[in-house]
Order: structure tokens, then sequence, then C-alpha cells
């Protein structure tokens, strides 16, 4: 199913962390904040964002696997 989200709502929508504007990530159903010092990555279900910090993925190479 192709993700749809509601650009008005996509407009409205800011990082809960650190409330830079967010960037959509059709392939991965993610919302991908701006800002490079947070970069967190929110997972879209049934085009709902979820807007949560608990729920996110952290995507900054540096903070890692080891
Ligand atoms: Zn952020």
């Amino acid at each position: 199913m192709a993700l749809e989200l509601d650009p008005t709502l996509l407009g409205i929508l800011a990082c809960p962390a650190c409330h830079s504007n967010l960037s959509v990530d059709y392939e991965a159903k993610e919302l991908i904040c701006a800002s490079q010092s947070c970069a967190l990555a929110y997972p879209i279900r049934e085009n709902i964002p979820i807007m949560l910090v608990d729920e996110a993925r952290d995507t900054r190479p540096s903070r890692g696997f080891n």
C-alpha cells in the first residue's frame, strides 16, 4: 500500500524531541527529523505518523552499535 500523508498534517508536524522540521522517507515509511544533532526517525503506521520519542529510531551514524 502506498504511503499517503496529508500535506497539511506534514506542515504542522515537528519533531517532538527538538521541534525541527521533518522529511518523509516514503520507502522506509518514516518521518526523519531534519536536525542532524537529533535525526530521529518516526515510524508511520497505516498512514499515521507515530510522533513519540520512545518509538523513534536514532539514525545518526555516530551513535552506535558498539
Ligand atoms: Zn529532532
